[in-house]
């Protein structure tokens, strides 16, 4: 397996958006060390993004870059729920820090906030970047809001080749009365909920 260089894989990334259009980041190494230093390395996060269809994207990052699913209902901290999560495309680190308004024609228009972040531990032997090719990924978030063991599988194929299903582990954290994407709305980074930052940016 060769090991992918982060510019070639974040060239769907760059081709997507319009960087004087969005604020949206490059990938840019000081910002990647102020969060590996904050939250740890490797490092994974979650954010809240209302789009033309409301979403949190769950990027965890393997390879120096962010892989990255939009899954429709959020995580779940109870293991009986099995969470769709859509592949999406890899994206640089540093939008690990990224919240604010997409504008409305750009890729992803709409509002996102930093939901959880925190770091990453890989629950296996193989590394992480083996276990994404081998679609078998487990790993232990130490975010505010999620924590403890989560198991992604990739089911898809044919037509439905990006879908993979993330599970919350039997574990201490597990919770099946916990439901924090509707139980704690408020970004991580600025404390405001998806609503108070789109109407911060209108003001
Ligand atoms: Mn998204």
């Amino acid at each position: 397996m060769s090991t992918p260089n982060a510019a070639d894989v974040l060239y769907e990334y760059s081709n997507k958006r319009s960087f004087t259009a969005t604020t949206e980041p490059k990938d840019d190494a000081k910002t990647t060390e102020r969060l590996h230093q904050k939250h740890g390395r490797p490092l994974f996060v979650v954010q809240e993004h209302a789009a033309s269809h409301h979403h949190f994207d769950l990027r965890l990052e393997i390879a120096g870059v962010l892989r990255s699913w939009a899954v429709p209902k959020g995580p779940a901290t109870d293991p009986a729920a099995k969470r769709l999560a859509v592949e999406t495309e890899d994206h640089p680190i540093a939008y690990a820090d990224f919240e604010g308004v997409i504008p409305a024609g750009q890729y992803g228009a709409g509002t996102v906030i930093v939901w959880d972040i925190g770091a990453l531990k890989n629950l296996k032997k193989d590394t992480l970047a083996t276990q994404y090719q081998q679609g078998q990924i487990a790993v232990w978030l130490q975010g505010k809001k999620l924590r403890g063991g989560y198991a992604l599988r990739h089911t898809g194929f044919n037509d439905n080749e990006q879908n993979w299903l993330l599970v919350k582990m039997q574990d201490e954290h597990a919770d099946a009365r916990r439901n924090p994407t509707s139980t704690e709305p408020h970004s991580v980074k600025s404390g405001k909920t998806i609503k108070e930052l789109r109407e911060a940016y209108q003001e």
